[in-house]
């Protein structure tokens, strides 16, 4: 393999320009209506006590889209998106 092939299989997480995302659960927030969970199972879960919790930290590529879904049909804003 010559050093061209190995670049076009750089690891899919630097195709994002070398940033991670990262989703924050605000627990004072939550109250546990499990939208977030419905819309995107593979990123979040609602712990024991009713509050979501964040599956995948960082969320890779291949789930940013079903984060961002879940993150946005919180009805009461306790999830935020950051870059790390
Ligand atoms: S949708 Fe919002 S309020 Fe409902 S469980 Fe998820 S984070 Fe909590």
């Amino acid at each position: 393999m010559t050093g061209r092939t190995q670049a076009l299989v750089a690891h899919p997480e630097q195709a994002q320009g070398g940033k991670l995302m990262r989703v924050i659960v605000d627990e004072a927030r939550c109250e546990g209506h499990g939208l977030c969970q419905d819309s995107a199972p593979d990123v979040f879960e609602l712990n024991d006590d009713g509050v979501a919790v964040v599956l995948v930290d960082p969320v890779p590529m291949a789930l940013s889209r079903q984060a961002e879904a879940g993150v946005r049909v919180c009805p009461v804003a306790a999830l935020s998106t950051a870059e790390s």
